[in-house]
């Protein structure tokens, strides 16, 4: 089905001539997802300019009972933002509609529209002495609206928590055209249901967020950053332990690496310079951060006592923030090196922190059993219990695809073994779907599908998504 002349001109009516994209030609940016897997295939792309317009596309859609997905910068690795039945569905970008709204540095906080893309709001935070603290290697092109509706994760979880932690208000538009106005700047508020909680992380299914009030934080002074090589898992625990009890609350990040992925980095992006370390098995990229400049670095001072301690072998500490972007630059180009290496399978799975080296060791086992063939990229937060635990083959690509399923198998099944989550902050969308029901309690997803029910009935926003359709 293809977007009739007489729905186009009613679009166009609300949005503007050019704002309703029906020439699958100029589709590329809305349809094609990072992972490659997901190919949208809309109705039309509809880019309103503010939240008038998106109410009235709502309420056209209500009328005429056409699903729609709401999109920011279309960075989800699980298909959240892309359509599920081809030609039915508008995709509804909100890229348009960024910028601030206001700031208030006394209130530490920031009111912007959904569309802004994260790291314009690093910028306007820093601009008035802030710090907006939550951080990923896709903040260019992720909106906030995204970022709230899949309550991401992050880099800096471990010391200012995940999104929710860091919003206070939310405007929504609902199904049926209404808008919600719960853009309170509010750290305590106890009237009730926490209304915006259930807009948080639902995937664009519950309503479309328009704008966003988050909290500020003050603005480091001083950063440290290391790169630190361990043998085990069970010693980069160790140095986190050692780090918490050291360091305490500037411990910022804590993410651990494995040496596979540091390797492809090497191979497949030679721009990208990886730091001379031993070969040990693992890595450990550090951070702490300080408001008050300190005189001597309690950086240096833990890895000395680490070393002593035999927890590590070797470490690499940044000398200017300069070396500082390029240790993380080495963490963060992990995903496009795997995709360079071939056939990437992405997860994202979450686990109780003290359990995690037994977990890797039997899951490993069992994967390696089952597929010889494939390679391993295990990297994450393992400060906050979040691995990213991924398979890439350069042998055959195709071959890894063709096994998805029986890899995810095995992999969630230990994630569930371990009392763990199969999503730590990439969200369900189309990819976890099914896992979520095998997982879930039936009591979970009936009180899922009743609130489905009451926000959105006629099932118009991202449907098939976070839920099954039409059940
Ligand atoms: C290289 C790379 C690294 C990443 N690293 C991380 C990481 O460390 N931590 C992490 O948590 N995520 C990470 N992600 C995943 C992704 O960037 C986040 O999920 C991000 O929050 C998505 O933002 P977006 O604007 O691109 O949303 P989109 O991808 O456009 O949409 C994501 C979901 O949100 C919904 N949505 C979007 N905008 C709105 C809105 N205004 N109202 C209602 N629903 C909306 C969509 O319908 C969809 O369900 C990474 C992605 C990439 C490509």
């Amino acid at each position: 089905m293809s977007l009739s002349k007489e729905w186009k001109l009613e679009l166009q009516a609300i949005v503007g001539e050019h704002h309703v994209i029906d020439d699958p030609a100029l589709y590329g940016p809305y349809t094609d997802d990072f992972t490659d897997h997901y190919v949208s295939k809309p109705l039309a792309v509809v880019r309103p300019a503010n939240t008038e317009e998106v109410s009235r596309i709502v309420r056209w859609c209500a009328l005429n009972h056409v699903a729609l997905v709401p999109q920011g910068g279309n960075t989800s690795l699980t298909g959240a933002a892309s359509t599920l039945r081809p030609d039915t569905e508008i995709l509804l970008s909100l890229r348009r509609m960024k910028g601030l709204i206001h700031v208030d540095p006394i209130n530490n906080t920031i009111a912007v529209h959904a569309g802004t893309p994260l790291a314009e709001i690093h910028d306007m935070a820093s601009d008035c002495g802030r710090l907006f603290p939550l951080s990923f290697a896709a903040e260019g092109n992720a909106t906030i609206g995204g970022c709230v509706a899949c309550n991401a994760g992050g880099v800096a979880v471990l010391r200012y928590g995940t999104t929710r932690d860091l919003v206070l208000g939310l405007e929504v538009v609902l199904a049926d055209g209404r808008i919600w106005d719960g853009m309170q700047s509010l750290r305590k508020d106890n009237t009730g249901y926490d209304l915006k909680d259930l807009f948080i992380g639902s995937e664009g299914t519950l309503g479309i967020i328009t704008a966003v009030v988050l909290k500020l934080m003050p603005q480091p002074q001083e950063k440290e950053t290391a790169i630190a090589c361990v043998a085990t898992p069970e010693d980069a625990l160790k140095l986190l332990s050692l780090a918490q009890g050291q360091a305490s609350s500037a411990l910022t990040a804590f993410e651990l690496i494995s040496d596979q992925p540091i390797s492809r980095v090497r191979k497949n992006l030679p721009d990208v310079p990886v730091p001379p370390l031993d070969d040990s098995p693992w890595k450990v990229l550090l951070e702490l951060s300080y408001e008050i400049k300190s005189t001597e670095s309690g950086l240096e001072k833990l890895l000395e006592l680490a070393f002593e301690k035999e927890i590590i072998s070797d470490a690499v500490i940044a000398q200017s923030q300069v070396q500082q972007k390029q240790l993380w630059h080495v963490r963060e180009s992990i995903p496009l090196a795997d995709r360079a290496e071939g056939g990437s399978i992405h997860s994202d799975v979450s686990l109780p922190i003290s359990r995690i080296p037994e977990f890797l060791k039997e899951t490993s086992q069992l994967i390696r059993s089952a597929y010889p063939w494939i390679g391993e990229s295990i990297y994450g937060h393992l400060g906050d219990g979040n691995i990213h635990y991924n398979f890439v083959s350069s042998t055959d690509p195709q071959l890894t695809y063709q096994h998805e399923e029986g890899i995810r198998e095995i992999l969630y099944s230990q994630v569930n073994r371990f009392a763990g989550s199969i999503s730590a902050e990439h969200g369900i969308g189309q990819l976890k779907l099914e896992h979520n029901y095998q997982f879930k309690s039936d009591l979970d997803i009936e009180l899922m599908r009743r609130i489905k029910s009451v926000f959105d009935p006629e099932q118009i926003l991202n449907p098939g998504k976070v839920l099954r359709f039409n059940q």
